[in-house]
């Protein structure tokens, strides 16, 4: 989609830190990290949020969830000791880049409840 950043990220129009790639997905690290690991998880093919989200998107989703974020999490070392996946999602959610992204972070204590 035009003059969205993550497009551009996937499409390698825009550099990024990539720890994953595959043709559906591409993860990289968030460029203000929250913590010790930030990685970002998209569909390279863009969609808003979760809230766009149907039928079609079920193979990336369950892609991303089954076998991206467990490999990611293992390769960056906090699968072990645990690790937070955040999905912001619209105004209110903190959503600010509108390509629906997961966040996976660790390598810290998270508190609860989030800001
Ligand atoms: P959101 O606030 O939408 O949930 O998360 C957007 C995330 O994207 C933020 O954590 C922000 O640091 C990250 N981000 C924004 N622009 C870029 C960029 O150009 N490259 C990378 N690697 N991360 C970005
Ligand atoms: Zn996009």
């Amino acid at each position: 989609m035009a003059d969205c950043i993550f497009c551009k990220i996937a499409n390698k129009e825009i550099p990024s830190a990539a720890v994953y790639e595959d043709d559906m997905v591409l993860a990289f690290k968030d460029l203000e990290p929250q913590a010790p690991v930030h990685v970002l998880v998209i569909p390279k093919k863009h969609v808003e949020s979760i809230k766009e989200l149907d039928d079609s998107h079920k193979d990336v989703m369950g892609h991303i969830f089954c076998k991206v974020l467990p490999r990611v999490a293992k390769e960056q070392g906090i699968d072990e000791k645990g690790f937070r996946v955040v999905a912001n999602t619209g105004d209110e959610g903190g959503q600010t880049v509108k390509h629906l992204h997961i966040h996976l972070l660790g390598g810290r204590s998270m508190q609860w409840p989030p800001g």
